[in-house]
């Protein structure tokens, strides 16, 4: 097939998720912050000004004493408003780089965001309504069941976390873990283990197993979300996040032939302002990686 300009250049698609409200948020002291305005733009602390009638006259007023409203305007390759599925969010997310991941690129799926945005629902979800990465992995195995004649696709899983800067296998009881770079093999973690599921309910198996050796384990009913930074790779598939640990072992998928997905998780509330804002110009800004 014809080579296009898709794929030769590396691309850094960047989507934004903004989850519901939680009850703290909706009880009154809060505002909402982010309006999203379509499938591709929000505004971030929109200006409002109050319409009010006066002797049937429409004045707009506005409180002298209340902040400027920064009412800026964001476009991205894809807004998920509060009402957006998990299957909506996969469906312009991964499902977009699995041909190319299938064909030999690096593909990286990382959520960002502040505690309590959404990430872990976002990339693992509940076994009710399960995330991005199971659905990815059930596409993953329907794809490689399609091309079996033609190709032979073997997978090798493995799962480790970054927490307070060590390294740790997920899926085996491991001490701390070492990076190294390796000419041939580029960036690698010495002595964590590789799996090779036989289908997708076993890949399944082995992101519960590792989930449940988390340092903050999602399903923890006490964390409220968690701090420490999953990485589940298929190949050299990476999922990263901010600390140097993190940035060495993401080198090989931030450069080379890669299509990283950056999926950056909000809440809409004005409790979570500078979080929020910080997200947000630090999405905008991954746009040009
Ligand atoms: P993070 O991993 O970024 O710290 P979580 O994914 O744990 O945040 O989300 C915080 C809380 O908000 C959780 O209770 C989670 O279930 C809920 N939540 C997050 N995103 C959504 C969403 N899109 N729809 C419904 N609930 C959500």
């Amino acid at each position: 097939s014809a080579t296009t300009e898709e794929d030769v250049c590396n691309h850094v698609k960047v989507v934004v998720r903004v989850r519901p409200e939680n009850e703290k948020e909706k009880d009154g002291k809060f505002s909402k912050v982010v309006h999203v305005v379509d499938q591709h733009i929000l505004v971030f602390d929109p200006k409002e000004e109050e319409v009010s009638f006066f002797h049937g006259k429409k004045i707009l007023h506005r409180d002298i004493n209340k902040r400027k409203n920064k009412d800026l305007k964001f476009v991205f390759d894809a807004v998920f408003s509060e009402n957006s599925s998990q299957i909506e969010v996969f469906e312009h997310t991964t499902k977009t780089v699995l041909d190319g991941f299938l064909n030999g690129y690096n593909c990286t799926v990382l959520a960002y965001g502040a505690t309590g945005a959404g990430k872990t629902y976002t990339m693992l979800g509940s076994p009710k309504d399960p995330g991005v990465m199971y659905l990815t992995l059930m596409e993953l195995y329907n794809c490689m069941d399609q091309i079996k004649e033609d190709k032979l696709c073997t997978l090798a899983v493995s799962y480790l976390e970054v927490y307070n800067e060590q390294i740790r296998d997920l899926l085996v009881n491991s001490g701390p873990l070492a990076v190294r770079e390796d000419a041939q093999r580029g960036v690698v973690v010495q002595g964590l283990t590789l799996h090779q599921p036989k289908s997708a309910g076993e890949i399944l198996q082995l992101l519960d197993h590792g989930n449940q050796n988390r340092t903050q384990h999602p399903t923890d009913v006490n964390a409220s979300s968690s701090r420490s930074h999953a990485v589940f790779q298929s190949k050299k598939q990476h999922i990263p996040y901010r600390n140097s640990k993190l940035t060495r072992l993401l080198k090989d998928s931030l450069g080379g032939n890669c299509r990283t997905i950056m999926i950056a998780a909000v809440s809409p509330s004005s409790m979570f302002y500078d979080d929020t804002y910080n997200t947000l110009k630090y999405a905008n800004r991954a746009k040009d990686i």
